[in-house]
């Protein structure tokens, strides 16, 4: 067999920590698997390199960021390339420019175009294990680009597909996706299996266990991607982790599957907009040619006529759109401009829902019964989300993993 193993930044935060993945690869060798590792920063590592970036220049060049934040996980291929071969193992650590890993040219956040397996199919053929660093590739122009923050997920399922690998296994600090973040709610339940969809709904809104763009990727190039645990002992039996797979290879569908949360909004209020037709396009239109992304979105209108618009955009977003919405302020004319950083966005998510009813109204229920208010609400086919205020996201988590009868007995 030919399989990937990915491990994230706690799995390999320190040389012990590095030695025991390196342990755990040598097992596979053993097995007589062909193995390729993709690793990412030690944990905290990307973090610091991000913030003395910020810190220099908070409009810093994005393409400098990416020579700055793509350093961690260098480090950690080359540690880990070197503790393989002390156990005897043969290993040679790649860069995403060696491979190469090409990528378009969105510094900060790029997508991967193509991965050229030549090199390492033959290396890995004669029981060379190929020691890749996560998160990076390289541009056309030849610049080196990081895949966004979590990227080595997406690094892993890119080369699993590229090498034809049989499996993708994700080594991380829990033992598997949970029906929501085992972190805030200690009842949570571990999943045996998840389908892609609620799994790409689930890491879009909130659930950071994998990158949104490798759960997709697994999805169009049919990587079978395994979710578990590196700190589990290796010979101990327990460690199946969660299995991402189609949707008809789940037994028991639940209408509910999981239910995350995100910090990362911002709330936006346009106040007492004419309601006129062209509003709603020259608002959105003006954001969208200002590359702010616009998520959820409730308009009132008041008995004078007027009407409020209230969205949510990234956080980060915030200042770019605070000014793009300044900048139409005469030709639209609105009255004034609330923001709020203060809220978070729950949703629950599960196929179950296109052929149940009533799971909107569990969850207003749920929170109505919390005196927790709802600001916005969303909905897709298998996902329903409301915006709250952030204080109470861990309160709403909870209240609504038990009235989804999703609590572990
Ligand atoms: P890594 O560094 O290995 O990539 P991450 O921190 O990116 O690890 O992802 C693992 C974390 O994801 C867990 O520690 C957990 O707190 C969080 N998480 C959020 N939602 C879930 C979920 N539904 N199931 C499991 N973990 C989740
Ligand atoms: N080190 C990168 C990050 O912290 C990539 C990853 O860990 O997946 O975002
Ligand atoms: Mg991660």
């Amino acid at each position: 067999m030919r399989i990937v193993m990915k491990f994230g930044g706690t799995s390999v935060a320190d040389l012990a920590r590095i030695r025991t993945v390196a342990d755990r690869v040598k097992r596979e060798v053993d097995a007589g698997h062909q193995v390729a590792v993709v690793v990412s920063a030690m944990s905290g590592v990307t973090n610091r390199l991000v913030g003395w970036c910020q810190e220099l220049s908070p409009l810093h060049d994005a393409r400098e960021y990416d020579t700055v934040v793509a350093t961690g996980e260098q480090v950690t291929s080359g540690l880990l390339a070197i503790a393989l071969q002390s156990l005897g193992v043969e290993a040679r650590s790649w860069q995403g420019w060696q491979i190469p890993i090409e990528t378009d040219t969105a510094h900060g956040k790029a997508r991967i175009q193509e991965i050229n397996g030549a090199e390492l199919i033959p290396r890995m053929e004669t029981g060379q294990v190929a020691v890749v660093a996560g998160f990076q590739g390289i541009a056309p122009d030849r610049r080196v680009t990081t895949l966004g923050r979590g990227g080595s997920d997406t690094s892993a399922v890119a080369l699993a597909a590229a090498l034809k690998a049989d499996r993708c296994d994700i080594y991380t600090d829990v033992d598997g996706v949970y029906t929501t973040d085992p972190r805030i709610v200690p009842a949570a339940r571990k999943l045996a299996h998840i389908s892609y969809e609620e799994m790409l709904e689930l890491a879009s809104v909130g659930a950071k266990v994998l990158q949104t763009r490798s759960v997709e990727l697994a999805m169009n190039e049919r990587v079978r991607v395994r979710v578990l645990s590196s700190f589990k002992d290796p010979t101990a039996n327990d460690n199946e982790g969660t299995l991402v797979v189609d949707e008809d290879e789940i037994v028991e569908k639940q209408t509910v599957s999981g239910i995350a949360y995100s910090r990362d909004d911002a709330k936006l209020t346009v106040r007492r907009v004419p309601d006129r037709p062209g509003i709603a396009a020259t608002i959105f239109g003006e954001l969208a040619t200002q590359n702010v992304n616009v998520d959820m979105i409730v308009q009132n209108l008041a008995a004078d006529g007027t009407t409020d618009m209230t969205f949510t955009v990234g956080k980060a977003d915030l200042p770019r759109a605070r000014a793009a919405l300044d900048g139409i302020r005469q030709q639209i004319g609105y009255a004034e401009l609330l923001a709020d950083p203060n809220v978070a966005k729950i949703s629950v998510v599960g196929v179950g829902m296109r052929s149940h009813a009533g799971v909107a109204n569990t969850m207003f229920r749920a929170l109505a019964d919390k005196a927790i208010n709802i600001q916005v609400i969303s909905t897709s086919e298998i996902k329903v989300s409301v915006l709250i205020a952030a204080e109470y996201t861990e309160l709403a988590v909870r209240a609504l993993h038990t009235a989804y009868g999703l609590d572990a007995a």
